[in-house]
């Protein structure tokens, strides 16, 4: 696990203006991703306030030297795989060096270097931070898999025998994910109401979202060998929102006996900026305990520092902008709040149980932790839950109301960690609109 030193001290500020009481990328975030800059190709770079640090361009002026140097040359190319695969000492030994060229103290010479080694973040296009191999959606929130349960099957147990005993998850699909920003086509599927015999082609017609949070796997590890829980958590690079666009009409029609198939690979979207486990060290928290009645986890899946220390800390938030609130300057509507810390399973407990049976996971390879729903319904994580079905509709401060997603609608996820004494960090915001159907 990672730990408190003076990159997280609250009372440092940035030379870089805008990070000082910047909500996302203050001094003692320092994420991690891949931007183009205006007249420029991919390469890494890290957020500060409103500007995007060029960690290529610092090195060629020399300022990324000694132990940040590896981490420094893999973020040369358009992905951070590369970096990925160092793991935790050369991402540690860049996040140090980082801060003390960004800290207020730096050197003038450093600060003169701004016009080189900085851009401003709005005039970048930002991409996914890594080429992603595979990608792996869990189940493991608890509140979500309850309340989906319970609409399913009304009469029948709202989880599965499994659901406590290991972290549910599905092989998605890693061509379909896109950062943040992107349009999100409806998608067109087989779709059967109850009351119809046979199914028909044509535009979903419940889309949804549903919130959740990404992990960055790295370094990989290797087939045949499973990694034990404890060591788990050093296999894992960093974090990002995570939206799982899902069509719950072709979902109901396709997904037994095999699981989700197309009412989810169409489209997910990541925030492109993955924050570290060293920015999320003040954060950390223990595993909520299991109610009393719930099986403890088997040996393979349990170690008492993930149990003390493994989960997360983050206030999630999904908020709503349809087209006519967008033209009529309304401000987005929220639809939930809810946090992290209601996952039923740790982040390093899902990297065990993936590679329990010997798969091996690769640098860059990403999880979805399944949709994160607070037990209470103002923190509900997907449109699914909170029109229960479509039964409820969601009234809007633009007159309009939501059963689900209409063609110009947006959805924003946020996430924030705040802690008394801490510097608030941030993900950045994870966004996509919806645009119509392809027309055949
Ligand atoms: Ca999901």
């Amino acid at each position: 696990m990672a730990t408190l030193d003076r990159t997280h001290d609250a009372a440092r500020q940035s030379w870089v203006a805008s990070a000082n009481g910047h909500a996302d990328f203050p001094l003692q975030n320092l994420p991690l991703g891949v931007f183009s800059p205006p007249r420029g190709g991919p390469r890494g770079g890290i957020a500060i306030g409103d500007m995007i640090l060029d960690v290529p361009a610092c090195r060629r002026h020399g300022l990324l030297a000694g132990a940040s140097e590896a981490a420094a040359d893999a973020m040369a190319g358009g992905t951070l795989n590369a970096l990925l695969a160092l793991g935790a000492p050369a991402r540690t030994a860049l996040r140090h060096a980082v801060f003390d060229l960004l800290a207020g103290n730096a050197p003038a010479a450093i600060q003169a270097l701004a016009p080189d080694i900085l851009h401003r973040a709005a005039d970048c296009a930002m991409h996914l931070p890594a080429a992603i191999g595979d990608y792996t959606d869990f189940y493991a929130g608890i509140q979500h898999a309850l309340n989906v349960g319970h609409l399913m099957r009304p009469d029948g147990a709202a989880l599965m025998p499994n659901y406590k005993y290991l972290p549910v998850g599905y092989h998605g699909r890693a061509s379909s994910v896109r950062p943040s920003g992107l349009p999100v086509r409806r998608p067109n599927g087989q779709r059967k109401r109850a009351t119809e015999d046979a199914p028909s082609f044509g535009p979903s017609r419940n889309l949804d979202y549903e919130l959740e949070m990404g992990v960055w796997v790295g370094p990989g590890t290797a087939l045949g060998e499973p990694v034990p829980i404890g060591d788990a958590s050093a296999r894992i690079s960093g974090f990002c929102l995570l939206n799982d666009w899902s069509a719950r009409d072709i979902q109901g029609w396709e997904y037994q006996p095999l699981g989700p198939f197309l009412a989810k690979n169409f489209h997910t979207t990541v925030s492109p900026w993955i924050v570290t486990p060293e920015a999320l060290a003040p954060f950390r928290i223990a595993q909520t305990p299991r109610p009393a009645g719930d099986p403890a986890p088997l040996a393979h899946l349990f170690d008492a520092t993930d149990q003390a220390e493994g989960a997360l800390d983050v206030q999630l938030e999904a908020l709503l902008l349809t087209r006519a609130m967008r033209e009529s300057n309304t401000p987005p509507h929220r639809l939930s709040i809810g946090n992290a810390r209601h996952l039923y399973w740790t982040v390093a407990q899902m990297l065990a149980h993936h590679t329990s049976n010997g798969c091996d996971l690769r640098p860059g390879d990403l999880f979805g932790t399944g949709t994160i729903s607070a037990p209470e319904d103002t923190g509900w994580g997907s449109l699914l839950e909170i029109s229960r079905a479509g039964k409820q509709p969601v009234a809007l401060p633009s007159g309009e109301s939501r059963t689900f997603l209409e063609d110009g609608d947006e959805i924003i996820l946020r996430g924030r960690c705040t802690r008394a004494g801490t510097a608030p960090v941030g993900f950045g915001e994870c966004r996509g609109t919806i645009v119509a159907a392809h027309t055949n």
